[in-house]
């Protein structure tokens, strides 16, 4: 019998990165599976694979999470399947850095509409079903961005620092009803969405980072799945953040 065992998790941009790796490591704990996605349906399968090479039971959920419509239709095809969501994983999210100057507004309206309202939705679509079953652990990835931005970063910031807020407000709405609600903020981490600042400024970063080194997906699932399990009984409304002493530096 293992910490998550029989329950049900919606992972939000799961086909890669950080996502496939929270969807694996709740997989270790017993979760079945919902694996969102937005256009990468063969890295989805890829992580439907290793979800079910685990023992469990997984079901591909390809949505925008920046349309609420989608998000509804996603969590309804979860219950169907399921007939219960005991986790939600709010973590697709897209970076489109640049100069508040130069930034085009599509691109404006692309980073805030996905990775706030990409977050809002989901949370909407699932918080009746976490109600009626009095239980539910939602957890949001937020970024370091929110706190110490760097340069480019503005709508990025912007949309991450009101997922922070919105973290905390659900923290207290849902908390009658035994849902907690926590963001991680990861530092920089070795994935496709980091690869172009990686590669432009590795060694200024690393010299930012306390612990002169970038994270691994891995160690953000570690304390997703930690905040996630039923015996996280009283930290609801955190930020965490797992940055490599980024904002010490
Ligand atoms: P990634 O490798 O680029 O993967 C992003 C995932 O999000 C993909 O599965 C992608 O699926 C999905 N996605 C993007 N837009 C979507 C949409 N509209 N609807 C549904 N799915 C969508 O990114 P990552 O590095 O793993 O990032 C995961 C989260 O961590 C993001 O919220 C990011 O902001 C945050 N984060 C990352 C870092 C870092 O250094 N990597 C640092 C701090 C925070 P498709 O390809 O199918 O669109």
């Amino acid at each position: 019998m293992t910490e998550l065992n029989n329950q049900v998790a919606i992972v939000t941009g799961a086909s890669r990165g950080i996502g496939r790796e929270i969807a694996i490591q709740l997989a270790q704990q017993g979760c079945d599976i919902a694996i969102n996605y937005r256009t990468d349906e063969a890295g989805a399968l890829k992580t439907a694979q290793l979800v079910e090479a685990l023992g469990r039971k997984t079901l591909l959920v390809p949505a925008d999470v920046a349309s609420f419509s989608a998000c509804s239709q996603m969590v309804d095809a979860v219950m169907d399947k399921f007939n219960r969501v005991d986790v939600l994983v709010n973590n697709a999210g897209i970076a489109r850095d640049s100069l508040l100057m130069s930034i085009e507004p599509e691109d404006i309206a692309a980073v805030i509409n996905t990775n706030l309202y990409g977050v809002i939705y989901p949370t909407k679509a699932v918080a009746l079903h976490m109600m009626r079953q009095r239980y539910g652990r939602i957890i949001n990835i937020s970024s370091s961005a929110a706190s110490k931005p760097g340069k480019g970063q503005s709508i990025y910031a912007a949309a991450k620092g009101a997922v922070e807020a919105f973290t905390k407000a659900m923290a207290v709405e849902l908390a009658p009803r035994n849902i907690l609600v926590n963001a991680v903020a990861p530092g920089v981490v070795v994935t496709d969405m980091s690869e172009h600042i990686r590669e432009l400024g590795d060694e200024e970063i690393k010299a930012r980072l306390l612990l002169k080194r970038y994270a691994e997906p891995q160690e953000v699932a570690d304390l997703v799945v930690w905040l996630a399990r039923p015996q996280n009984q009283y930290m609801t409304g955190e930020v965490l953040h797992l940055d490599g002493g980024l904002k010490m530096a």
